[in-house]
């Protein structure tokens, strides 16, 4: 890996993106979006799109239309130094950081983005209108950007399935590509939030990846030996408060019938002490079973990761 020095171009307003965006010497441009607070998660996305476009752009915007009224936009960790640097590392070439007024000069969109029937379940349900402020965002930042290719992370399964869809049913000329979780070396997922947690959170966080390993490991017995095993590891660990388990359909996000065999998604939430986590595992069901890192039957999926 060559080691950049040159630190991205950072465009705060409209204008100075677009200046950043002609700059550019091709028009193969890639964006990641992200709300900052960045880890290797978010590098991933970052390298994954570098190695396969001229150009990768990163978005840095902590969406008020997207968290609720009790939720922690006011605490959001926002650590933009650092979050240079890792751009710099991973060679990014322009950092769109806006403001809110940047993003919705006249206040809050009167037209938004509907996520329809999928953002009402699982993160819908527990955070209403959490989807459609994501699709608003995220519809706006490819028009801004005026990316080729847009690049997501499988960590926020529901958000990714929800914008191949609104990609597909509006049109949008975008390709977007997935990346696989990336994890701790204990196995707990990488979140910007998970700087909330105590150390004594982090041990009972740690549920939530051994369940789904749990529930991964029994998928050549049928969905119920899943949700049995991934259950059983979540019960040992009351102070992790499960919102939901459940293995569900990639696409339709209906729980998947007994008799079921093929691609699912074994998905979980929880709060533990003060913060909300969410993880997930596409799996296999039925013989050959287990852990996936990705689905085969996405279109665009990225085959170099
Ligand atoms: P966020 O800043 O949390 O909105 O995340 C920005 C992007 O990074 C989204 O596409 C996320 O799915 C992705 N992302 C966040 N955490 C991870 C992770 N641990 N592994 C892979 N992608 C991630």
């Amino acid at each position: 890996m060559t080691t950049a020095t040159t630190a991205p171009a950072v465009a705060h307003t409209r204008s100075e993106l677009s200046a950043a965006r002609e700059a550019l010497s091709s028009r193969d441009v890639a964006v990641v979006m992200t709300m900052g607070a960045l880890h290797e998660g978010h590098a991933q996305l970052i390298r994954a799109a570098r190695r396969r476009h001229d150009h990768v752009i990163v978005t840095i915007f902590l969406n008020p239309l997207q968290f609720g009224p009790k939720e922690d936009l006011s605490h959001y960790p926002r650590t933009f130094d650092a979050d240079m640097e890792i751009c710099t590392a991973a060679e990014v070439d322009v950092v769109f950081a806006p403001t809110p007024d940047v993003i919705y000069p006249e206040g809050d969109p009167g037209v938004r983005v509907a996520a329809g029937p999928l953002g009402e379940v699982l993160e819908g349900a527990s955070r209403p209108g959490h989807f459609d402020g994501v699709l608003t965002v995220v519809g706006k930042l490819l028009h801004l950007t005026a990316a080729r290719s847009a690049y997501y992370g499988q960590k926020d399964a529901q958000q990714l399935l929800l914008i191949r869809r609104m990609v597909r049913d509006l049109d949008f000329a975008v390709d977007i590509v997935s990346v696989p979780t990336v994890r701790e070396e204990d196995g707990l997922a990488m979140s910007s939030r998970n700087t909330y947690l105590t150390e004594s959170d982090r041990e009972v966080a740690l549920s939530l990846s051994r369940a789904l390993h749990a529930g991964s490991e029994a998928a050549v017995y049928g969905p119920s030996a899943v949700r049995r095993a991934a259950r059983a590891v979540l019960v040992e660990e009351p102070l992790a408060l499960v919102d939901y388990l459940v293995l569900v359909h990639p696409h339709t996000l209906s729980d998947v019938p007994e008799w079921y065999r093929g691609e699912a998604l074994l998905a979980v939430a929880a709060r533990v002490g003060t913060t909300r986590l969410i993880d997930n595992s596409p799996v296999l069901v039925g013989p050959g079973g287990g852990a996936l890192d990705a689905f085969s039957d996405v279109p665009n999926a990225s085959p170099d990761l």
